[in-house]
């Protein structure tokens, strides 16, 4: 899969992806995530219940890749606990500086697995670990 690909496939997950950009009723918590270098700029809600993410969604605006990166976030954390969430972060993080190499984890990571070549386009990097970010931020600060 080239670069391209990569970056057409992102782009249609987002545009089918939109229903994940709205406001939560009553978000147990929210965070901000920036990104000066693109201006890319995700507020991530999520409602949790016992350690639990019951549902999580974004608003914000930025680029293709950080919109398509929280989509998919939010869609692969619902019903996962903060351990389980913050180890899928950490795998993603490894992933796009090329530390993950075995298939097992990729295909924990489910869609977010596609930004795996996001490497070799490093000015996006930030971009595509906006969210995973913003979502180790909350469960650390817990
Ligand atoms: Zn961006």
């Amino acid at each position: 899969m080239n670069l391209n690909e990569i970056y057409t496939e992102v782009i249609l997950e987002q545009s089918r992806n939109k229903r994940n950009k709205r406001d939560l009723d009553n978000p147990t918590v929210k965070e901000l995530g920036h990104n000066p270098s693109c201006g890319d700029e995700i507020t991530l809600q999520l409602k949790v219940d016992n350690g639990k993410i019951e549902d999580a969604s974004y608003t914000g605006t930025g680029c293709a890749i950080s919109q398509a990166s929280t989509s998919i976030m939010v869609d692969r954390i619902k019903d996962l606990s903060y351990e389980e969430a913050l180890k899928l972060a950490n795998d993603f993080i490894a992933m796009v500086k090329g530390e993950v190499k075995d298939e097992k984890t990729l295909e924990e990571l489910g869609d977010a697995a596609i930004f795996e070549n996001i490497q070799n386009l490093p000015a996006r990097v930030k971009c595509a670990v906006l969210p995973w970010y913003t979502l180790k931020e909350i469960i650390e600060k817990k």
